[in-house]
C-alpha cells in the first residue's frame, strides 16, 4: 500500500518549519527544498493561525526553543487538532536528554545539530511516507463519517479476533436508528450526520468496558462485537439516555438486536444477520428497545430458508396461487361488483397455504419479489383476457406493486407487453401501491408511476394512513384511487374519533377528486355507516373473503344472473 506521492514531479509536498532561530531556518530550507517546499513560521501561536487557514502540510519540523510557548505544550495543542492533528512532528533537539520525552508527546522523530543533509532528507522521507501509509490504511479501514470500523475491515477484523480468542464467548449487537430517512428528510442531512457520529461517540464509549470492536453499515446501522455481556439493559439504557440528551424534542428511538454466545464454528455475516433479525422484530414497536436472537427466531430462520429454497419450484409447479377478493362499487343504489385484488397465496407441500405476510416481507429483502410478483401479474393479465372472452365482461384487478418493484429497470415495459399481449387496455390493471412507498426514493418512484399513468394504468394507493403523506405532499402526488387502511374500519366502530377519522380520509378523498376505497369492511354496520358518509367503493369479508379462481368464477356467474350490467 506504500504510495511515494513525494517523489512524483507534478506534486511537491510542503514542509512547515517553526523556528525563531533565522540560522536554523536558513540551514533546513537549503537542505529541504530541492525536494519539498517549504514554509517558515517564527512561533507556536502563528503555527496555530497558519493551521486554522490551511491544511497543505505534509510534515512540521519543530524548534524545541520556541520563543511564545512551551514546545511540549504546542505539540499537545497541535495533536488535538481536528483535520491536521496528525500531520507529523520532527522536533530539532539542541541538546540530548530530552529525546523520549519529546517523543512521548507526540513527536514522530528528531533531529540534531549540527545538521546531516543526507540523515535529514532521509528522514523526513521516511517519515512522510509513514504518515501517509498510515492515513490510506486509516482510510481503508474506517467509516469516514464516524470514524468506526467499515464493514469489511470490521469482518476481517472479527475474523481475526475470534481466530486468536482461546475460548471465545462473544456477542453479535446491531443497532439500527427507526426511520432514519425520516430523520433525515424532517431535520435535514446535517442534524442527521450529527445522529450519526453522536452515536458512534457513544459507541466508541462503551469499547473499553465490553472489549468491543464496532463498525458502521447501511448508512444507519451499526454492529458491535464484544464480549459476552450478561446484561445489556443499562447498557442500552445508557445509549438511548445519551441520543436523548442530544437530540431533545427530536424524537430518535434506536432498536437494539442481539445475538448472544455467537457460534464459534459460524460465519461471523450470519451472527450479524441473526442479530439484525431481533433488530427488525422490533421495528415500530415502541415499547421495548432490546431484542434478543432466541429459539423461535432460529426456527423462524430455518422456516424462511426453506421458503427462499423452495419458491423456485413453486413458481413452476403452480404452487404460487392467486386469489380474487371482490370489490363493491356502493354509490348507487345496490352495490355492485366494480373489480377484484388479486392477492397472493402458497399452497406448500409441507406448512399448506401461506398467507403473503409470511412470505412477501421476506422476498422484498432478497429481492426475489420480483420474479413473484411477475408470475402473479401475468397469470392477472391472462385471466382478465379469459374472463373477458369467456363472460364478454371486463373486470379490472388490482394487484399489488411491492416498492421493491419500483427499482426494476423492466417494470413499465413488463406491464406493457403484459397488456399488449392479452389484447388489454391498461385501465383493466390496477397497480396498487402501499402509501409508504412514495416516501421511500420519490423521485424514482413519481417518475416511474407517472410513466405507468401516462400509459393508461390506474394507480391505487394501498393502506393509506398507514404510511407518512404529508397533507401538502398528496395533493403533487400521481394517484387515481386511495385504498384506506383497515385499521381505520376497525377504530371506526370504537369510538367517535375513529369514525371522524374516516370521514376526514373521504373528504381528503374527495378534494383530491379520486375515489375511496374501503378495505377490510366486515360488518353490515360498518357497511351502512360507510354508505351513509359515501365512501365509493368496499373491498372486505362482509362481501366476500379472497376467493381461488373457482369459487371466483362462481362468484361472477351469480353476480352476472343477477345484473347484466357489465358488458363490455
Ligand atoms: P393488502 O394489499 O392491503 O391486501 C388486503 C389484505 O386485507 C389482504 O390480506 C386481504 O385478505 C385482507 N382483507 C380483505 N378483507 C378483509 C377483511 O374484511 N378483514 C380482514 N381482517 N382482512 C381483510 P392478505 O391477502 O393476507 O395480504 C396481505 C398483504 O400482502 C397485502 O395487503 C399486500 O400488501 C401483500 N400482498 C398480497 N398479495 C401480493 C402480491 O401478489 N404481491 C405483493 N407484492 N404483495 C402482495
Ligand atoms: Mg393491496
Ligand atoms: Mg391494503
Amino acid at each position: 500500500m506504500s504510495v511515494t506521492i513525494r517523489h512524483s514531479a507534478e506534486f511537491k509536498r510542503r514542509i512547515l518549519i517553526i523556528s525563531s532561530n533565522q540560522e536554523n531556518r536558513d540551514a533546513l530550507t537549503r537542505i529541504l527544498s530541492c525536494e519539498y517546499d517549504i514554509d517558515c513560521v517564527s512561533g507556536g501561536a502563528e503555527a496555530l493561525k497558519r493551521y486554522s487557514e490551511t491544511t497543505a502540510y505534509a510534515l512540521n519540523i519543530l524548534d524545541l526553543d520556541l520563543p511564545d510557548m512551551n514546545a511540549y505544550a504546542f505539540i499537545g495543542k497541535f495533536r488535538s487538532l481536528e483535520r491536521v492533528g496528525r500531520i507529523p512532528i520532527i522536533a530539532i533537539m539542541a541538546r540530548t536528554g530530552s529525546e523520549a520525552r519529546t517523543l512521548r508527546a507526540g513527536a514522530a522523530d528528531f533531529i540534531r545539530k549540527p545538521f546531516q543533509e543526507e540523515v535529514i532528507l532521509a528522514r523526513c522521507d521516511r517519515i512522510i511516507d509513514l504518515s501517509v501509509d498510515q492515513s490510506l490504511i486509516r482510510r481503508a479501514q474506517d467509516d469516514e463519517l464516524t470514524g468506526l470500523y467499515n464493514r469489511e475491515f470490521f469482518f476481517e477484523y472479527v475474523r481475526q479476533i475470534e481466530q486468536n480468542l482461546e475460548n471465545p464467548v462473544q456477542d453479535a449487537v446491531v443497532i439500527n436508528i427507526e426511520h432514519f430517512h425520516l430523520v433525515n428528510e424532517l431535520y435535514g442531512r446535517q442534524f442527521g450526520d450529527q445522529v450519526l457520529r453522536r452515536l458512534a461517540d457513544a459507541i466508541r464509549k462503551m469499547k473499553a468496558q465490553m472489549e468491543s470492536i464496532a463498525c458502521r453499515t447501511d448508512a444507519d446501522s451499526f454492529y458491535i462485537y464484544c464480549k459476552h455481556q450478561p446484561d445489556y439493559e443499562e447498557i442500552v439504557r445508557d445509549l438511548v439516555r445519551d441520543m436523548g440528551s442530544f437530540s431533545g424534542s427530536k424524537h430518535i428511538r434506536l432498536r437494539v438486536g442481539i445475538y448472544q454466545n455467537v457460534d464459534p464454528m459460524g460465519e461471523p455475516e450470519v451472527w450479524f444477520d441473526r442479530a439484525k433479525k431481533a433488530c427488525d422484530l422490533i421495528r415500530e414497536d415502541y415499547t421495548r428497545n432490546i431484542s434478543y436472537y432466541d429459539s423461535k427466531l432460529y426456527e423462524r430462520t430455518i422456516y424462511e430458508e426453506k421458503l427462499i429454497r423452495d419458491i423456485h419450484d413453486a413458481i413452476n409447479e403452480n404452487r404460487i396461487i392467486v386469489y380474487y377478493q371482490p370489490k363493491f362499487d356502493i354509490t348507487g343504489e345496490n352495490p355492485r361488483l366494480c373489480g377484484a385484488e388479486a392477492l397472493v397465496r402458497w399452497a406448500h407441500p409441507e406448512f399448506g397455504i401461506i398467507a403473503p405476510d409470511d412470505f412477501i416481507p421476506l422476498f422484498e429483502k432478497n429481492g426475489l419479489i420480483l420474479k413473484l410478483d411477475r408470475f402473479v401479474w401475468t397469470q392477472v393479465a391472462r385471466q382478465v383476457r379469459i374472463w373477458r372472452e369467456t363472460y364478454n365482461i371486463s373486470i379490472p384487478v388490482s394487484v399489488n406493486v411491492s416498492h421493491i418493484d419500483i427499482y426494476d429497470e423492466n417494470l413499465v415495459d413488463g406491464f406493457r407487453t403484459m397488456i399488449e399481449e392479452n389484447g388489454l387496455e391498461p385501465s383493466m390493471m390496477h397497480l396498487e401501491i402501499t402509501e409508504s412507498a412514495y416516501a421511500e426514493d420519490s423521485d424514482r418512484l413519481l417518475s416511474v408511476v407517472n410513466e405507468l399513468r401516462q400509459l393508461g394504468f390506474l394507480i391505487e394507493m394501498d393502506d393509506f394512513g398507514t404510511g407518512y403523506s404529508s397533507l401538502n405532499m398528496l395533493s403533487v402526488l400521481p394517484l387515481d384511487v386511495i385504498k384506506l387502511d383497515r385499521e381505520f374500519i376497525r377504530n371506526m366502530g370504537r369510538n367517535e374519533k375513529g369514525a371522524r377519522m374516516v370521514e376526514l380520509v373521504l373528504d381528503v378523498a374527495r378534494f383530491l377528486k379520486v375515489p375511496c376505497i374501503a378495505e377490510g369492511v366486515e360488518s353490515e354496520e360498518e357497511y351502512s355507516v360507510l354508505r351513509k358518509m359515501n365512501c365509493d367503493i368496499i373491498q372486505g369479508y362482509y362481501f366476500s373473503h379472497p376467493l381461488t379462481l373457482a369459487a371466483f368464477d362462481c362468484f361472477l356467474e351469480k353476480e352476472l344472473r343477477c345484473s347484466k350490467r357489465y358488458t363490455s
